[in-house]
């Protein structure tokens, strides 16, 4: 019996123990392999085993692995961080690096306050988030994060941000064109600043795709353009956390460049790495950074492994992967042959509502009726149901189950490492179709489904 945190003991049996992996697969010690749909947690974007990324892993722990922040930098920082310059839009050039999702937004909400701070500006300190998020699992994060399930033990400590609706295109009223709806969502933030106080507001935090509490939903074209004139108009910085969708997930850089639009502060994390080490990050633009620089001189956040030399020079060797092999534009591709066939499975099985994505990051959403839309009871566990029949049958996806009881759906995300070829496309297909079918079955027999 292990003794690993990891265990399940609601699920009444351990885990199985993974061996290897090796590109989209992984194998556990009884010998089962396992096709990992979702990259794990949508982090091992380049595929499992990759040599470079364990030389360049190597050759870093020869030389020093851990030097402390305020000590020294070291070559593999300046270097990832000046490549992270590169790939960011606009002015976004300075990297405050930590080691998890969670502690880069909850970085990014510190930098956010201490700015307006710095400006004189103090009561500047709360930031809007939207009910359909999740931005980690710390308090600051877990703050600004919509997903019910995750915060529901904590929510009478959690700090009072406000939050307001996000654009969920399967849901939009009938009568609404998707330009409109895109432009009511986005003037909501202008309702939540102005009633809240724009002198008391730092900061609005989005996902450019929202990921965990939603699935893979894409807002309509136009949403972030609004966001970005609003927070402009009342001096809100805006947070693009690109934990998920960033490094060429959704087949741009980042999420937010579908839209054009710079943010300014950005958040990386899981593709960063791609799993092979703890590494995130916090992007900020040169105008928070000069200002902190001509105040008090010093950002005040960080922890023991923040810029840490060993995770920088394997996120500098995954970043290297990622252009040497164009996955950006892979995902783009593969993405797009992916979706189409999730969409195909979507028009033959009921229990489908929508399938839906960008680039290599896309969902499932499972409805009781596919004409009204009528969402799942959230504790009914369909998705989980799915995930389960899945992993049975040698598939791995991802649970997007954080949302509003009879509001948000169901969902499992599909995101595969960005290295995925058309025929291993395929062969995940036709799993997953194998698993939905179970389900669909058990829940036609149970008459719990038309
Ligand atoms: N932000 C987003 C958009 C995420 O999807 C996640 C994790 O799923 C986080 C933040 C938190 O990252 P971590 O789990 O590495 O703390």
């Amino acid at each position: 019996m292990t003794k690993s945190y990891v265990i399940k003991p609601e699920l009444g049996k351990e885990y199985p123990v993974i061996s290897h992996g090796k590109g989209i697969y992984l194998y556990d010690k009884e010998g089962n392999r396992y096709i990992d749909g979702s990259s794990g947690a949508v982090t091992a974007s380049i595929g499992h085993g990759v040599e470079e990324v364990a030389e360049a892993m190597y050759a870093q722990a020869k030389e020093v692995s851990f030097v402390y922040r305020s000590h020294f930098s070291s070559d593999a920082v300046e270097k990832l961080a000046t490549k992270l310059a590169e790939w960011a839009p606009g002015s976004l050039n300075w990297t405050f690096f930590v080691s998890s999702g969670s502690e880069a937004t909850e970085t990014a909400q510190k930098i956010a306050i201490q700015y307006w701070q710095e400006k004189g500006r103090p009561t500047k300190n709360r930031i809007i988030s939207r009910w359909m998020s999740y931005h980690g699992i710390t308090m600051g994060a877990l703050s600004m994060s919509g997903h019910v399930l995750r915060r529901k033990r904590f929510t009478s400590l959690l700090a009072d941000y406000p939050a307001i609706t996000g654009p969920y295109p399967y849901r939009k009223p009938e009568d609404m064109s998707l330009e409109s709806y895109a432009l009511a969502c986005a003037n909501e933030l202008e309702t939540a600043i102005l009633r809240v106080g724009p002198e008391q507001v730092a900061a609005f935090i989005a996902e450019p795709v929202i990921g965990a509490s939603g699935g893979a939903v894409v807002p309509p074209d136009g949403y972030f353009q609004r966001i970005r004139e609003i927070c402009d108009k009342y001096e809100v910085l805006f947070i693009a956390d690109e934990v998920m969708t960033g490094v060429g997930r959704t087949g741009k850089a980042f999420g937010i460049d579908h839209w054009g639009v710079v943010p300014d502060l950005m958040t990386l994390g899981k593709g960063m790495s791609a799993g092979y080490t703890p590494m995130a990050a916090t992007i900020v633009s040169d105008e928070i950074i000069e200002t902190i620089t001509k105040g008090s001189g010093s950002i005040m956040a960080g922890h023991t492994y923040s810029a840490n030399p060993q995770s920088a020079a394997v996120s500098l060797a995954v970043l290297d992967y990622v252009e040497k092999h164009q996955l950006v534009e892979k995902a783009a591709e593969q993405g797009a042959y992916l979706l189409a066939q999730l969409k195909e499975l979507a028009d033959e099985l009921p229990l489908i509502g929508e399938a839906r994505g960008l680039g290599m990051l896309c969902a499932l959403e499972f409805v009781k009726n596919k004409q009204t839309k009528e969402p799942f009871a959230l504790s009914g566990g369909v998705g989980g149901k799915v995930i389960q029949k899945a992993f049975e049958k040698g598939l791995l996806i991802y649970p997007a189950m954080g949302g509003i009881e009879g509001v948000a759906g169901d969902a499992v995300i599909i995101s595969p490492p960005l290295t995925i070829t058309t025929e291993q496309i395929d062969e995940l297909i036709s799993l997953l179709k194998e698993a939905v079918i179970a389900v669909q079955q058990e829940l036609q027999d149970k008459a719990l489904i038309g």
